[in-house]
């Protein structure tokens, strides 16, 4: 069996490795139109800034390992330029020379990945303007933005003639999280960096008022911001350096451009081939990874999948899918009955000190899908116990179903532990839990780690004690007409109040209950909502409709940032 594999980095190179460990008598070619396979595209906004030094260091599996370890043939700089599903045949360019021949195989796999969206702008050809997908794009980067630098460097240390160190001004097209890793390094390496986004947010995933804070601390890192503003054209600039123009006419000089527009699947080879394309663009395939041709598979940026949240056909560019679907493909290739349970998007970007992850639905989908049988809340638990050095507050969003609690989707962004808490919850949604199976989970905990009501289970306990109606919440958004009780002490409040809240300590507040009307609905508050909630229960217990407004003064914040 003849098994022909386009695409050897991500998925393609994980199909080809697993479908030898399965079958040692399987024939597999791999066919790639750069030089490299297997190379950390991940690692290239890194490369690019300096904390991966050696190129070398992305490679991480070369031709000859792939020969020598799987037995795996590989033609780097050979391209897939035509299939013939009924003659079962691949015709194969070589990139250097142009010479095509003709392979036959018994199966193929399709990882073509995804192109960088290059729209048709004014000057986009322009010397100085790069994108980042490849080995060859990040070392193109490299060399553009250290070109001169070697007689410079260090110059600007000494007192003399050159005492001012050159400029370097970098524009960043497009805040996803390309853009924002490759304007971060950007900083990393002395830049003035501008980024420029069209949306009214960066890092589309999240949702507008998780997004500010990352854009607050972007900014705080030096990071420029320009946002609801397109690019209209790119134009030469004074002494070789490029001037790049906003549709709201604003103008930003740069020494570099990185343009980080998002992604379209590669689907070229699949459409001239016949091969059904689904409703978002990507390559159709089955649970199995399957292409409407049975002899012919797809996996990776290429395809198009089903989200596990919300059914729907989705396009995910991430890493982790890619290569699970390259294993489950030659598995089904190798006789096996492996399927892929769908996606649901998760994902963490490091910014500067902090992360940013998220995983399954956020609001703004739901809200799109006209999807209202879910709630939200936020909170702020440490890291790990307060007691322990290094504590550091966890911004998290969980959002689940009013009507029987299920997971459906989390946002969590601080300096430590972000991952793990997201990471368990994205498991946790893949398994269709719930609420009340986050309250119960069991998780490692010794305090440098964590804490014996670890963040996720304190998630489900909030979740759950708003389903089991023992805290109703509300949030800032909703605040109209009901009365404003804050529970903070006197300290507190000199800080920051809320304009019309009425204050009673929580230590006060059952002698002050004659205080508080009975017929209107009361809404607590706190720093972060531990006080309010016991404000809130206090208040139940007596007679009065009270609810906890979710997050407490620190969601305040995220919601002044999102009215700003
Ligand atoms: C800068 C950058 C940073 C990233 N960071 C992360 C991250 O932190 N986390 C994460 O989860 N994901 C990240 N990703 C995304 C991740 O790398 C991709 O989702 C993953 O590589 C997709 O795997 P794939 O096999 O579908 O495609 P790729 O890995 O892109 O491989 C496709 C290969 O197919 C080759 N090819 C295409 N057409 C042909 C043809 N006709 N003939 C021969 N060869 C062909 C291409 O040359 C390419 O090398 C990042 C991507 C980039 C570019």
């Amino acid at each position: 069996m003849k098994t022909i594999i386009v695409g050897g980095v991500a998925g393609g190179a994980s199909c080809a490795a697993r479908l030898r460990r399965l079958d040692e008598s399987a024939e597999i070619l791999i066919v790639e139109r750069g030089p490299y396979v297997s190379y950390a595209n991940c690692g290239l906004p890194y490369h690019v800034g300096g904390v991966i030094e050696k190129e070398s260091s992305l490679l991480v599996a070369s031709p000859e390992m792939f020969r020598g370890f799987f037995a795996v043939e590989v033609r780097t700089g050979c391209e897939a330029i035509r299939i013939s599903p009924d003659k079962k045949t691949v015709e194969l360019r070589d990139v250097a020379t142009g010479a095509v021949t003709t392979e036959p195989y018994d199966k193929l796999v399709l990882s073509p990945g995804a192109r960088s969206i290059r729209p048709p702008l004014p000057g986009i050809d322009l010397p100085g303007i790069f994108q980042l997908r490849t080995v060859p794009d990040a070392r193109a980067i490299r060399e553009w933005i250290e070109k001169g630098s070697e007689f410079l460097a260090g110059m600007y240390r000494y007192s003399g003639f050159q005492t001012v160190r050159p400029k370097t001004r970098a524009v960043v097209v497009g805040g996803g999280f390309i853009g924002v890793e490759t304007a971060e390094n950007l900083i990393h390496r002395g830049f003035e960096v501008t980024l420029v986004e069209m949306a009214d947010q960066v890092l589309a995933p999240l949702d507008a008022e998780m997004a500010r804070v990352v854009e607050g601390y972007l900014e705080r890192h030096g990071v420029k911001l320009a946002l609801k503003d397109g690019v209209a054209a790119f134009e030469k600039g004074d002494g070789g350096a490029l001037r790049v123009r906003t549709q709201s006419g604003k103008v930003y000089p740069a020494d570099v451009v990185i343009l980080a527009l998002g992604v379209r699947p590669d689907t070229e080879l699949a459409r001239s081939a016949g091969l059904a394309i689904g409703e978002r663009g990507g390559i159709r395939v089955d649970d199995q990874m399957r292409t409407s041709d049975p002899n012919i598979f797809a996996v990776g940026d290429a395809v198009e999948v089903k989200d596990v949240v919300t059914g729907e056909a989705s396009l995910v560019a991430l890493a982790g899918p890619a290569n699970r679907q390259g294993r489950i493909a030659a598995d089904v290739i190798a006789g096996r009955s492996s399927r892929f349970r769908g996606t649901q998007g998760t994902a963490i970007i490091g910014v500067f000190a902090a992360a940013a992850a998220w995983t399954g639905v956020n609001e703004k989908t739901l809200k799109r899908r006209g999807d209202s049988d879910y709630e939200k809340i936020y909170l702020y638990p440490n890291s790990h116990a307060g007691y322990y050095p290094g504590a550091r507050p966890i911004a998290i969003k969980v959002i689940f179903r009013k009507s029987d609690g299920r997971l459906l989707g989390a946002q969590g962004l601080g300096e430590d532990g972000v991952d793990k808490r997201i990471s368990t919850i994205a498991m946790a949604i893949q398994m269709g839990a719930t609420v009340y199976d986050l309250e119960e989970a069991e998780l490692c905990y010794a305090p440098q780690f964590g804490s014996a009501k670890d963040p996720v289970n304190f998630a489900g306990m909030v979740a759950a004690g708003v389903l089991r109606n023992d805290m109703p919440v509300s949030h800032w958004d909703r605040v109209d007409g009901a009365l404003l009780l804050d529970v903070r002490g006197a300290q507190e409040l000199a800080v920051e109040s809320v304009p019309g809240a009425i204050n009673i300590p929580l230590p006060q507040l059952r002698a002050r209950l004659g205080e508080l009307p009975r017929d209107r609905e009361i809404l607590t508050i706190c720093r972060s909502g531990g006080r309010a909630y016991f404000a809130a229960r206090i208040l139940q217990q007596n007679g009065f409709k009270a609810r906890v407004l979710s997050g407490g003064m620190l969601s305040r914040t995220y919601f002044q940032l999102l009215e700003s």
